[in-house]
């Protein structure tokens, strides 16, 4: 199947969130410039010249300095031609007029901004750089400047935010009418600050059933929003809906390009080395840039498009399924099926397999059952 999108990796922040396990490195001291040379030489190298969707992310692609930035745009846009959708991701304090004019002036039409939350203690807890301010001043900035699309990425289940803290945050995005919303709770990762201070006990993170709730009132209030759910953690206004990550969920191809970035081309999953100073001395020394690479088997890629599929609320095509694989969904799945379907955690509809809201907030548990020992 032709690959028609791209992830573009920036490696670097400006202060390391207390939470994060992101492939990421602080900023100061890093050969950035070079990093982009090499990134640019590596997007270069490859075949692929049109695409359909473009997702830079990162790290933060926003703290890069203006003239790097550019650079960076001018690049992409000179190897691909993007005819679809064009992402950014952004910090709120690091949007400025200018940096979101540039966006715009390089046909960026999609911005995914990490706000989290919009409660000053938390945005401490979590070790981020913006305030409240920045938030309702970057979203003004790239109306001002006409980006089509805004998503805002919201938390919950975080330590000491109450359900009153999360029903804040969500209200407050949507009083701003925004065009997407991403919505993750915590997970503690090893190798984070957070993890270090939880073991310590410095960390109380409210218990699982908080969580569950929190996801529960996600899901009723975006019911009563101008949104619809279209995957577990995502809403969107129509025509809003991420055409990028739905590319993973469809379990569709992918390049990425960058230091730790992962494509999906021709069956290959593959991963680039980390950290930068590996990946440039890779891509100076002419070589691939690769750390991993695997062919998943016939009975992963099923797995695959189950665990991926179901994220969406369109679900699993039963017949896309069989197109694939050349054998039905309850030829391989009858036994495990048959059981979700009593405890209402999947439903049927439209020759899909879909979750239901239950199905939903136990996700992992009705992934679990789609692993198949052979
Ligand atoms: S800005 Fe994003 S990538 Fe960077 S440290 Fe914070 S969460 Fe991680």
């Amino acid at each position: 199947m032709e690959v028609k999108s791209a992830y573009i990796h920036i490696p670097f922040c400006v202060r390391i969130c207390t939470y994060c396990d992101f492939n990421k490195y602080f900023i100061q001291n890093q050969p950035v410039d070079e990093y982009l040379d090499c990134l640019i030489e590596e997007m270069e190298r490859s075949t692929v010249r049109t695409l359909q969707t473009v997702f830079v992310g990162g790290g933060t692609p926003t703290a890069l300095n203006l003239a790097q930035l550019e650079k960076l745009l001018l690049a992409i846009t000179k190897i691909f031609n993007i005819k679809g959708e064009f992402s950014f991701e952004a910090n709120p304090d690091e949007l400025t007029l200018e940096k979101v004019k540039l966006l715009k002036a390089y046909g960026v039409n999609r911005l995914s901004m990490g706000v989290q939350t919009f409660k000053p203690e938390l945005l401490e807890i979590l070790g981020r750089t913006h305030n409240m301010q920045d938030i309702y001043q970057s979203v003004e900035n790239a109306r001002k400047v006409g980006i089509p699309s805004i998503s805002l990425d919201l938390m919950y289940h975080l330590p000491s935010q109450t359900m009153e803290d999360f029903k804040d945050s969500l209200d407050k995005a949507l009083a701003m009418d925004i065009d997407h919303i991403s919505s993750y709770g915590l997970i503690l990762e090893p190798q984070t600050q957070f993890y270090n201070m939880y073991r310590k006990g410095k960390l109380k993170l409210p218990n699982e059933d908080v969580g569950e709730e929190m996801y529960d009132y996600l899901l009723h209030r975006m019911e009563r929003s101008s949104m619809h759910q279209y995957e577990i953690s995502n809403f969107g206004k129509e025509g809003h809906e991420s055409e990028h990550n739905k590319v993973y969920w469809r379990n569709e191809g992918y390049y990425g390009f960058g230091a730790g970035a992962s494509g999906y081309v021709d069956g290959e999953r593959y991963t680039n080395v980390n950290p930068v100073n590996h990946y440039i001395k890779k891509i100076k020394s002419n070589e691939r840039p690769l750390l991993r690479s695997e062919f998943p088997t016939k009975v992963e890629q099923m797995e695959e498009e189950m665990f991926l599929g179901l994220r969406m609320n369109e679900g699993v095509s039963k017949q896309r399924f069989y197109d694939k694989f050349g054998q039905t969904i309850e030829d391989i799945y009858g036994s495990s099926l048959t059981q979700l379907l009593d405890q209402h955690l999947i439903k049927e509809e439209n020759n899909h397999l879909k979750l239901t809201d239950r199905g939903k907030v136990v996700g992992n548990l009705v992934f679990e059952s789609f692993l198949l020992n052979i």
